[in-house]
């Protein structure tokens, strides 16, 4: 079973470096493919989105802000919820399984333990 912490500030510093070179990507691609080669474009677009969504499910979970429950989410949750960042770190809109209301759940690292 997965044991989960609070993300460390190594994990703001590299998601948020992977978000500016999405967005970068995204640009360049936009002004050397398009129109043209608009085929090539959307596949920097789609590609980096699930490249980033398959990382997140990989290695964060949720922690319910109602009752604490600590879960784990599957990768079209992960795409489609809502996220966000307030004051208390970041987090998503999903359903927690344990007290089953819809809600905000902060995002956690999960510590990969050996099996
Ligand atoms: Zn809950």
């Amino acid at each position: 079973m997965n044991k989960y912490q609070d993300p460390e500030r190594k994990d703001w510093v590299i998601g948020i470096a992977l978000l500016v070179i999405y967005v970068l990507a995204i640009s360049l691609g936009a002004v050397c493919l398009l129109p043209e080669y608009w085929w090539g474009w959307l596949l920097i677009v789609f590609g980096g989105m699930l490249y980033l969504v398959l990382r997140q499910t990989k290695n964060y979970a949720c922690r319910c802000r109602k009752c604490g429950h600590e879960f784990e989410i599957s990768f079209l949750v992960n795409l489609l919820a809502p996220h966000g960042v307030d004051k208390e770190g970041s987090w998503e809109w999903v359903r927690c399984p344990a007290c089953e209301k819809r809600t905000k759940s902060t995002v956690i690292r999960i510590v990969k333990t050996k099996s």
